[in-house]
């Protein structure tokens, strides 16, 4: 019955953000196994909705699925940083040499709203998700204008939000780093708007490095 199948997709829906926020805030702590059915007993849901997130978190990295041994909640090395952030350069990169010529006049002005938006002080946890997520959304962009289909199925499964989400919340001091941050977007933008693919690439390659670098440090104790 359809209205079922609705039901069932928006308890799977709830139980992945409330598990997602648990990894990431580390309500539960990395290399932690999941039990599904004391999940299930805790979110006052079926098996299946867990089961179904659970697979989801799993193709977002979050988690691992180990036939016969259990699920786990993925660790992370300064090694999966490193890779996941060297592919991200990468393909940031290469996007951009189509990315500037593909730019409609719209799309300028909303890569200089987003800068505006990157510049807001960041005081709360909430600014800190707007901020994020402006800064996602001007990562995008430039893959999105690459209009190269691969190139973005790539990117997305590296889910390099998550990594930095993850490990953002261990440090405190990224804040200290903001006004850096922001000279690295200043330039990205300004090479954008100009359609500059080596300026816009050279500016990307010096922000993806210092991002890596930033969180390895995270997590070298
Ligand atoms: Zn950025």
């Amino acid at each position: 019955m359809p209205l079922a199948k609705i039901e069932q997709r928006r308890a799977t829906d709830e139980v992945l953000q409330a598990l997602r926020d648990a990894i990431l805030t580390r309500v539960f702590s990395p290399g932690q196994r999941l039990n599904v059915e004391d999940l299930a007993a805790n979110l006052g849901v079926s098996f299946t909705p867990v089961r179904q997130a659970l697979q989801l978190l799993a193709a977002e990295g979050l988690i691992v699925i180990q036939p016969r041994s259990g699920t786990y909640v993925a660790t992370l090395s300064p090694r999966d940083v490193e890779e996941t952030f060297d592919i991200r350069r990468a393909l940031e990169c290469l996007a951009a040499e189509t990315a500037v010529t593909n730019a409609t006049e719209e799309d300028i002005t909303v890569a200089r709203s987003i800068l505006e938006r990157l510049a807001k002080p960041v005081e709360s946890e909430a600014d800190r998700a707007l901020h994020e997520t402006a800064n996602r959304e001007l990562h995008h962009m430039i893959i999105r204008l690459s209009a190269n289909r691969r190139l973005a199925e790539m990117y997305d499964s590296l889910h390099a939000h998550l990594t930095i989400a993850r490990l953002h919340r261990v440090g405190e001091s990224w804040q200290s780093r903001l006004d850096l941050e922001h000279a690295e977007h200043e330039q990205i933008v300004d090479a954008f708007c100009r359609r500059d693919a080596r300026a816009l690439q050279s500016a990307l390659r010096k922000h993806i490095t210092r991002a890596k670098q930033e969180l390895v440090n995270e997590l070298v104790p």
